[in-house]
């Protein structure tokens, strides 16, 4: 600013100076004049040349004037011009970093395994991330600013906001939800700001019927064990309070051991498929003869088959070449057993059964099971593997059946990577299959 007032005061001294000299008294007040306008016209324009520049900022986000040149400005406007540009510098780095910080916000919450959407005071949206959009059925860009009550039209949904007590969650279905895949959602709202909230939503679909499987597990367990030791405690009741003949005796205490033998059966079903879901997935350094794994089936087949079918099955069964399978031999085991014993005991007297083992062309190896019993209806097939699921409750009971072997078979083929089929037709028999991957199979030359 001195400097300033000190040029104003040397440029009228100039005029002033000039004048004198050019017309004596008189020429010094006009001097001083003439000087002073070409003074506020210098100052003019430096102070338009200056806002043409500031202009150049209008209407862009990065300001323009950023990038291009300071115009000639000497002095104050020249020194005002550079901070000004100093200081939109700054600002401009500070919104980037801030945009960038919100981005990266924005970003983590998109990646959130939850739906978040953020609502303003008025329940518009604000901002939600794909999960939410697809929970919801929102369009994340179209929908900003709709009220989310327009969109979630469930009521217990309504009733939650309008309520305002978010102290637990509330339960809707999901947009894509059909009445044969239905989709449940836990929504829980969180107040934040001024009456801002943010929704967080979850797909409970899978934990509900992961619920509603284990209460169907305890349900059938419980009531598989029920019924064998109510006939025990009801023949123990029996024993201990009739005077009975040693004939009756006999014959109770074979139905007591019979009864006794089927809960021990399915305890140890229970353990196998407790201990297939709870064990580390088989290598494949084991190596064992699939001769030996079919010819322990085969005594077990016969064996079965001689007790169930008194006029017996006709049995065979094909060892196919010298191989041997890679997994671990107990489970191999259980689940090629259950196959035969199931064939076994769902065909009837004189029935067929037919046992094979071969190596498909690309090395895979196929174990095949196929009976002639009364086959089994399409819409069963899906289910078989399910726990406790039967067609024919009395005929599995009858032979010793518990409802988990064909779990027990898929537990160990999705463990070994192989791949179970059944093919089957109402009258028309059934076949039951299991494709072993070629790693997991190797032919050996006889000893
Ligand atoms: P279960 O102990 O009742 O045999 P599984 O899990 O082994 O239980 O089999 C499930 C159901 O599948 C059986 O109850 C039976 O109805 C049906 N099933 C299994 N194998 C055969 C078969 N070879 N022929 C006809 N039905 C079968």
């Amino acid at each position: 600013m001195i400097k300033r007032s000190v040029g104003f005061a040397a440029c009228m001294f100039a005029g002033g100076g000039l004048g004198f000299w050019v017309a004596s008294e008189k020429g010094l007040a006009l001097g001083v004049v003439l000087a002073a306008f070409v003074w506020l016209a210098f100052d003019s324009l430096y102070v338009a040349r200056l806002l043409n520049w500031l202009r150049l900022e209008q209407g862009n986000e990065t300001p323009a004037m950023i990038a291009s040149p300071l115009p000639d400005m000497p002095g104050v406007w020249g020194e005002v011009g550079n901070r000004i540009r100093r200081l939109l510098k700054n600002r401009d780095q500070q919104l980037k970093e801030s945009h960038a910080r919100l981005e990266e916000f924005l970003a983590a919450m998109q990646a959130s395994p939850s739906g978040v959407v953020l609502l303003d005071a008025q329940g518009r949206i604000e901002w939600c991330n794909q999960i939410a959009a697809q929970h919801f059925g929102f369009d994340a860009q179209r929908d900003v600013l709709q009220h989310i009550a327009n969109l979630v039209r469930e009521p217990s949904f309504r009733a939650y906001m309008a309520e305002a007590d978010f102290s637990h969650d509330v339960l809707i279905a999901g947009s894509s939800s059909t009445p044969k895949r239905p989709v449940r959602l836990s929504v829980h709202a969180h107040s934040y700001g001024k009456d801002r909230k943010l929704l967080l939503s979850r797909d409970i679909t899978a934990v509900e019927l992961a619920e509603a499987m284990r209460r169907d597990f305890v349900a059938n367990v419980s009531h598989e064990i029920r019924t064998p030791l109510t006939v025990l405690s009801g023949f123990i009741e029996t024993l201990q309070t009739l005077p009975l003949k040693e004939q009756e005796r006999t014959r109770y205490l074979a139905l007591m051991a019979q009864q006794s033998l089927r809960m021990q059966t399915l305890v140890n079903d229970l353990l196998t498929l407790s201990r297939l879901e709870g064990s580390p997935f088989p290598g494949a350094n084991d190596w064992m003869t699939t001769s030996a794994l079919l010819v322990q089936c085969e005594q077990e087949a016969r064996a079965l088959s001689a007790v169930l079918a008194p006029q017996g099955h006709q049995i065979t069964f094909d060892v196919g070449p010298p191989c041997e399978i890679a997994g671990v031999q107990t489970e191999l085991y259980s689940a090629l057993s259950n196959l035969v014993t199931n064939a076994i005991r769902y065909t009837p007297d004189k029935g067929l059964v037919r046992v094979s083992w071969k190596v498909l062309e690309d090395g895979r190896g196929e174990f095949k099971v196929r009976d002639s019993g009364p086959g089994i209806a399409p819409e069963h097939l899906p289910r078989l593997t399910e726990r406790f699921y039967r067609i024919d409750r009395s005929r599995s009971r009858e032979t010793g059946g518990t409802g988990l072997g064909l779990a027990i078979v898929k537990h160990v083929v999705q463990r070994h990577g192989a791949e179970l089929l059944v093919e089957s037709q109402p009258g028309q028999g059934s076949c039951f299959s299991i494709t072993f991957p070629a790693f997991r199979v190797r032919r050996i030359t006889p000893a």
